[in-house]
């Protein structure tokens, strides 16, 4: 199976319950992610990462910066590969203010990473903690988890 993860609020604490990390330094996991990640990855299972990074189309980092930190979690997780996608269709730097297929809740990162492992809809799991997460893995015909459900919190 392909167990495909949104970052913010679900690998990483949101600030305050509520806005996504800015910086590495604000990044910091969850306690239950490495145990479960590690746990998928000795069953022989493919993980993955998926994030929107639209604070880069808000000018809140660069785009180099915003994949540092998804790569970040990606290796601490284990997990081979990510996607992400910083445009935003209200954001304020001109080049990333638009909507894109790879933007959730369209599918499209769930997509290239299920052709990125050569893997069926019905071989990839999403996990994520907003609607939007829901939305993007109906998009692309791939099952979804809550956050909450799959890692077993409250
Ligand atoms: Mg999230």
């Amino acid at each position: 199976m392909l167990y495909i993860f949104d970052k913010d609020g679900t690998l990483v604490h949101n600030i305050d319950g509520e806005r996504p990390a800015n910086t590495l330094d604000e990044q910091k996991p969850f306690d239950d992610v490495l145990p479960k990640c590690q746990a998928l990855i000795a069953k022989g299972h493919y993980l993955a990462v998926a994030s929107n990074q639209g604070g880069v189309a808000f000018g809140f980092m660069t785009a180099a910066q915003a994949h540092i930190m998804v790569k970040h979690i990606a290796d601490y997780i284990g997990a081979t590969t990510y996607a992400v996608c910083v445009t935003h269709p209200n954001g304020r730097k001109k080049a990333a203010k638009r909507e894109s297929r790879f933007r959730k809740p369209q599918g499209g990162m769930i997509e290239y990473l299920m052709d990125a492992f050569g893997v069926l809809p019905t071989e990839t799991v999403y996990i994520g903690d907003m609607d939007t997460d829901r939305e993007a893995a109906e998009a692309a015909g791939v099952k979804f988890m809550w956050a909450d459900e799959f890692f077993g919190r409250k």
